[in-house]
């Protein structure tokens, strides 16, 4: 036996890793069997290179948990250390890795996310064990198997073993504050969490499965009996669909991949990119696109982030731009740097050169989609809008692309581009001052009077709705300098598209003011604005519409946006057409009582259609038209 000292200068490290890596103790484990997985992964290499003679076996890592002795072991038919290994990869070169983490980072905040950057791995056992032994014997022919020891302070000692396998077995002897290890249920948490996909298969105790019974036993129905029997249960899938050549799966191989990964969802995914760079970066993954519903937070930080297919973390912010956290799936990156700080991940190069692939393939992706079958992708362009619509207003490189693919939708249910769209209405959407002024709808149905006012004169109106719509909106008037989009309710129809000719008013100067006197009498006008306009006499007598940029002004304040404005008023502007025989004979009326009856008849009915005649008002309304009749 030898007992030494673990090359260090600071006194009693372990307390401080403990403390340091408070919150992410779990990845203990983590640690331990990727550890294991390379030691076989190695082997193999030595094995193919003919350094290795030996069998190798079927190579795999056993993790075994032992409650009455409260030891935690990991074990693995890899590689296997000699004292000398053992010596200068734990003793020296780890150690050195833990010293320098604790002097960098000491109290500052974060510190928890650089495990592992510093060569912290096997070290992290401490965050769980308050002693720990190593027990391995080397693939080196004659080997002597050896055992290292330490129980937390930087001695350790080194005793010669009887071992007859290859390989190497952590044996962790868990501390009194982490007994939650010692539960079967936790480390079976933890092992699924961040070793599903590891590639050489590992296992944890026995799984009880049901299967036909081998005998042949009928129950009372004459069904063969169904057993239970205990299987090892093995923990990982060694070869998940993002490894392999995206030639080699079908479509169901895909789908079933994302049940594999979201086992606990239902929906299917609409489409999946995989994929595939080795210059000038590793990467691999598949991201699936799913359907976008409301409630979008509960479907972000869905995408896992792995490294060699280690799992790392699901909250990818900082390593894809923020709109695509809507997508789901798996990155494989060894070149991410992983343990790093947040801020430090945002700065690398890296890291941005990643990003930026990324989006630039989902835009390919969309833009191939749409090339090659457009009427499908029309089908699923529902559900790719508040995502295109994102990643537009977030991302210039993004938007750049996804104008070819960006959609339009008219309310008969068609799709144009923004440029066949702009050819299509120009001819008659151009106003006097040669803008082309393009009309929308956000709800057909409680717009309808406005709608069919603006099919009337043969204007296209298009559907655009959705949660982003004001601020794709916006964006789109910047993006297209003399394009106008305006609300069908915004004004009266031939307000909204001015062309050239004025319509003549079949109302004197005096008539249209006691018209509006009247008018005025029976609204509020704080909110009200009374305008006489001498339209169409087919139009209704009363339009009442609220400007495109007070809306607009509502809306962000509603977004929480604009607070600069502070409360801004809600204000309408009820248009009376001078034209309609209705206002004609109103002006012309004598009996005081009865104008202003009648006005107030006429503004309630065009309130009504917009659904503002309220409470009081509306009962005040009904009172008055029962007694009309
Ligand atoms: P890293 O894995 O980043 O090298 P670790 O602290 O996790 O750092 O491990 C230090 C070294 O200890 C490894 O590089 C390896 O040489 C050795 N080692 C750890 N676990 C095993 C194991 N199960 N079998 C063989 N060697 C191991
Ligand atoms: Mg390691």
């Amino acid at each position: 036996m030898k007992t030494g000292q673990i090359n260090v200068q600071t006194e009693n490290i372990f307390p401080i890793i403990k403390r340091f890596l408070y919150s992410d103790h779990e990845i203990f484990l983590r640690e331990l069997v990727s550890n294991a997985v390379d030691a076989c992964q190695k082997l193999k290499v030595l094995s193919s290179t003919g350094e290795y003679k030996g069998e190798l076996g079927e190579l795999r890592v056993d993790v075994k948990l032992d409650k009455e002795a409260k030891t935690i072991t990991i074990a693995d038919n890899g590689i296997g250390m000699t004292a000398d290994e053992i010596d200068k990869y734990i003793n020296q070169i780890a150690f050195s890795g833990a010293e320098e983490f604790v002097s960098q980072y000491k109290g500052k905040e974060g510190a928890e996310n650089i495990i592992g950057h510093f060569g912290l791995g096997f070290y992290s056992a401490f965050m769980v064990a308050e002693k720990v032994q190593i027990r391995t014997l080397s693939r080196n022919e004659g080997a002597q198997a050896v055992q290292w020891e330490s129980n937390g302070s930087p001695e350790f000692t080194i005793t010669e073993i009887e071992k007859s396998t290859r390989g190497t077995e952590i044996i962790l002897y868990v501390a009194e504050d982490a007994l939650e290890f010692l539960e079967k249920a936790r480390l079976q948490e933890i092992l699924t969490k961040y070793c599903k996909f590891l590639p050489i298969p590992i296992f944890f105790g026995n799984k009880t499965e049901y299967i036909d019974s081998p005998e042949g036993e009928k129950d009372d129905n004459g069904n063969i009996k169904r057993v239970a029997v205990e299987v090892p249960n093995q923990i990982n899938n060694t070869n998940p669909a993002w490894t392999k050549a995206p030639l080699d799966l079908t479509e169901e191989d895909y789908k079933a991949f994302y049940r594999e990964l979201y086992p606990m969802s239902f929906e299917e995914p609409l489409f999946h990119i995989h994929l595939n760079v080795d210059y000038p970066f590793n990467l691999t993954g598949i991201l699936y696109f799913p359907k976008i519903n409301e409630r979008v937070e509960v479907q972000r930080n869905k995408i896992n982030l792995y490294s060699n297919q280690v799992f790392i973390t699901d909250s990818v912010e900082q390593i894809v731009p923020e709109f695509l956290t809507l997508l789901h799936g798996v990155i494989d990156s060894p070149d991410i740097p992983l343990n790093v700080s947040r801020s430090y991940l945002q700065s690398d190069s890296n890291v941005k050169k990643i990003s930026a692939h990324i989006t630039k393939k989902v835009a390919d992706k969309l833009a191939e989609m749409f090339k090659k079958d457009r009427s499908d992708f029309e089908a699923k362009w529902n559900d790719l809008k508040v995502f295109v619509e994102y990643g537009s207003l977030t991302d210039d490189k993004f938007a750049e692309k996804a104008k070819t693919f960006t959609l339009l939708k008219s309310i008969e249910g068609k799709f144009y581009t923004t440029e066949e769209y702009l050819e299509k209405v120009k001819p008659l959407q151009t106003d006097k001052d040669n803008k082309l002024v393009l009309l929308y709808t956000n709800d057909e149905e409680s717009q309808f009077g406005y709608v069919k006012a603006a099919k009337d004169r043969g204007y296209d109106i298009l559907l655009i709705d959705g949660p982003l719509a004001p601020h794709w909106i916006s964006k789109f008037e910047q993006d297209n300098q003399d394009v106008m989009l305006t609300r069908v309710d915004a004004d009266s129809i031939d307000n909204l598209i001015k062309k050239s000719e004025e319509i003549p008013s079949k109302l004197s100067k005096e008539e249209e003011d006691t018209v509006k006197t009247v008018f005025e009498s029976v609204v509020n006008k704080d909110k009200f604005n009374i305008e006489i306009k001498s339209m169409q006499s087919s139009d209704a007598p009363i339009i009442i519409t609220q400007p495109e940029f007070i809306r607009r002004m509502m809306e962000q304040q509603k977004l929480g946006g604009n607070a600069f404005f502070g409360a801004f008023p809600e204000t309408y502007k009820v248009m009376v057409n001078a034209n309609h025989p209705k206002i004609e004979a109103l002006a012309k009326e004598t009996d005081n009582a009865s104008k202003s009856e009648k006005a107030k008849q006429l503004t309630d009915l065009a309130l009504l259609s917009q659904g503002l005649l309220k409470g009081e008002a509306l009962d005040q309304f009904i009172e008055r038209s029962i007694s009309l009749v």
